[in-house]
């Protein structure tokens, strides 16, 4: 693809991102929690539960980019300060939004990994402002982008001298009414023949639908995905935002049971994870299994 000098597969091994223990392009790594920070109670709530259902990441949006100005818009400042309480009390690293370039620096000192939504893919400042800061950065794919725009917005980021660039695919704008947007899950397999940079998939926002999201996201382990980022609620019918596909902490552990066995299945040829699938046989039955 040209253009691509620091993204282009061509140029390194792939890339994992390291945010705290947690490797992002090597596991199957989970981030997941309330679509936005509302308050501690909820927050705190919230991320003791996906924690305790074996996510690796607690997401949780402090600045909202909202289609109508009368729509929640966010805790600012306050959000942040109870996500930084949620980590410090489940140890979970914190993946938040930042929509602002003059909010950057200062939200990259409570965040740990900087989240860049669909609306703002191609907003360049805000990509070079998030490139001069030595948090990773999550970028969602723009719901109306190619993979090359796409893969571009990554390139000015790497080019401030930021490495850690995480994609994420939350579906794109088509004629399909019924769900939100559409999943392209294609973007998994054609994004590692692109790039070396790790690719985690949106169900929650792709789909808009709480029947799709457990199917899109084993779908997605399937296509190779490096992680997933799920909405989970303490109490979705109260969320102020995304009430309708926010997953509950008991169907979010029941997903949970089962993506990590469909990983290891998967893997089951894979030296490094014959002994995950050992301890997993029993859940997911391998077909060459003698
Ligand atoms: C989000 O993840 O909180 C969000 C707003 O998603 P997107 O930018 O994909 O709409
Ligand atoms: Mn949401």
């Amino acid at each position: 693809m040209k253009n691509l000098k620091l993204a282009s597969r061509t140029i390194t091994e792939r890339t994992i991102v390291n945010v705290g223990n947690v490797k992002i392009g090597r596991d199957l790594v989970v981030i997941a929690g309330p679509c936005s920070v509302e308050s501690e109670e909820q927050t705190l709530e919230t991320a003791r539960a996906v924690k305790k259902a074996g996510a690796d990441m607690l997401r949780g949006g402090a600045f909202k980019p909202r289609t109508s100005p009368y729509s929640f818009q966010g805790l600012g400042l306050g959000g942040l300060k109870i996500l930084a309480r949620a980590r410090e009390e489940t140890g979970l690293p914190i993946v938040t939004e930042v929509i602002d370039p003059r909010d950057v620096s200062w939200v990259a000192e409570f965040a740990d990994v900087l989240q860049i939504g669909t609306r703002n893919m191609q907003n360049f400042s805000l990509l070079k402002e998030v490139g001069q800061t030595g948090r990773p950065v999550l970028l969602k794919r723009g719901m109306y982008s190619t993979l090359e725009e796409w893969l571009n917005c990554a390139e000015y980021i790497l080019s401030e001298g930021n490495p850690d660039v995480i994609l994420c695919e939350r579906g794109i704008r088509t004629f399909e009414k019924y769900t939100r947007n559409t999943l392209d899950l294609s973007a998994v397999p054609a994004i590692k023949e692109l790039t070396h940079l790790p690719i985690i998939i949106d169900p929650t926002h792709s789909t808009g639908r709480l029947s799709l999201i457990g199917s899109m996201s084993m779908a997605a382990v399937a296509a190779g995905t490096d992680g997933l980022m799920i909405e989970v609620h303490c109490n979705p019918h109260e969320a102020l935002c995304d009430a309708a596909q926010a997953l509950t902490p008991e169907i979010f552990g029941g997903l949970m049971r089962r993506l990590r066995p469909l990983k290891s299945f998967l893997e089951c040829d894979n030296e490094r994870s014959a002994a995950t699938y050992a301890e997993n046989r029993s859940a997911v039955r391998c077909d060459n299994e003698t």
